[in-house]
């Protein structure tokens, strides 16, 4: 049994080796055919009509809060238990940032809390839930609220490709389907679903923000002969806007195909794991994550909660199982408490990270190294 274990571990076989050398003996190593390929894939994967690949999941962030035109003045608001790239785009943008606290039972926005922000707040333009954990969103709600508040909604997903929720007609929506979020972002990070070493996705059903994110991409340059104010020839461009060099490779790009494949029994292997651990923890003093039958949870993590959380942390990485916690509270990062955040700020969100730990999850985690991580939690347990 190979150790120690990761809390997440990447999952790259013959086929995206052979993928990555095709393209590297190619014409193209960056922003070739394989990009646009990717892009539709997971655009079609997704049941959105267009998505546009970046060099990382932040890079998606932050064109998508400028591709809805953030900006000084503007409030948007997410929640305090997410990766701080979910906040950091607004601030990249110059906008303000908002937090609602979790609900103790999904660990997701509580909407309620952000309804009661909207009723206080001016200004407030837009909102970025996260599908923490895999757990998806239920976008139907929030848009709701979005609709009567006027907000756009950037749907951070990079926890949960292929996850859906089922809305009010019946219809299973898919993280990054475009019917309620006008933009969704992902990662393609290896600890993620999919992994291209360094990358990043953003999907949309709005031809606007797909030019408008297209555009960011790459500088703010067009050749466009309807964009640009001057053509001098063939050759002319112009900067039209003050753009990044946000792209990915042709050679990540090929990977992100393969690894497309496989992400349906990605996720059913997940799952697997997932049942395991909570029918092995029933009788032990841990809560384990909370799944609708409504919804399809992607399992990025597994999340417990326990009392004796620094204890079991040290227990299991004595035995080279190594946990992680996700996350510490986004406002109470010193950046953050710098802006003016404190301690008591978000009880629920607090609370939960004084207990949470992810334990393995992923892909190619074997059933003998979950073993090995069931028996120990237990007997740590059981020893009291
Ligand atoms: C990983 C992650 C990001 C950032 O993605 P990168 O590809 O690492 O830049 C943003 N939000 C969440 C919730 C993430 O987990």
């Amino acid at each position: 049994m190979k150790l120690p274990i990761p809390y997440g571990h990447q999952h790259i076989d013959d086929d995206d080796i052979q993928a990555v050398v095709e393209t590297l003996r190619s014409d193209f190593l960056t922003q070739g055919p394989k990009v646009r390929e990717f892009e539709k894939a997971f655009a079609e994967y997704c049941g959105a009509r267009y998505a546009v690949a970046v060099a990382n999941g932040t890079a998606a962030l932050h064109l998508s809060t400028l591709a809805m035109e953030a900006g000084p003045g503007q409030k948007v608001i997410t929640t305090p238990i997410t990766f701080a790239a979910s906040a950091n785009c607004v601030r990249y943008c110059g906008g303000e940032v908002l937090f609602a606290d979790i609900d103790p039972a999904t660990y997701l926005i509580d909407l309620n809390q952000v309804e009661s922000i909207l009723q206080k707040e001016k200004n407030v333009t837009g909102v970025i839930p996260v599908d923490f954990a895999g757990y998806p969103v239920n976008l139907e709600d929030l848009k709701a609220l979005a609709q009567k508040f006027n907000l756009w909604i950037i749907e951070d997903a990079c926890h949960s490709p292929g996850a859906y929720f089922i809305d009010s007609k019946g219809e299973k929506i898919f993280c990054g389907a475009g019917k309620y979020a006008d933009i969704s972002v992902f990662s393609f990070h290896p600890v993620k679903h999919i992994a291209t070493g360094e990358g990043g996705m953003a999907v949309t059903n709005s031809e606007k923000l797909y030019n408008a994110i297209s555009l960011l991409r790459t500088h703010g340059i067009t050749k466009d002969p309807n964009q640009i104010t001057e053509n001098h020839g063939g050759w002319s461009n112009e900067m039209i806007r003050l753009g990044f060099n946000y792209r990915l490779s042709d050679i990540q790009a090929a990977l992100g195909i393969s690894q497309l494949k496989k992400l349906e029994d990605n996720i059913n292997r997940r799952q697997k794991l997932a049942q395991r651990y909570i029918d092995a923890f029933k009788t032990l003093p841990i809560k384990t994550p909370a799944a609708a039958s409504t919804v399809r949870h992607a399992y990025h993590l597994f999340v417990i909660e326990t009392d004796r959380r620094k204890e079991l942390y040290e227990y299991l990485k004595a035995r080279q199982i190594m946990t992680q916690v996700h996350y510490g509270p986004v406002h109470l990062h010193p950046y953050y408490r710098n802006l003016g955040w404190k301690e008591g700020d978000f009880p629920a969100a607090e609370n939960y990270y004084k207990r949470c730990l992810s334990l393995p999850l992923y892909h190619s985690l074997t059933d003998e190294q979950q073993e090995y991580v069931i028996e120990s939690v237990t007997e740590f347990f059981k020893k009291g």
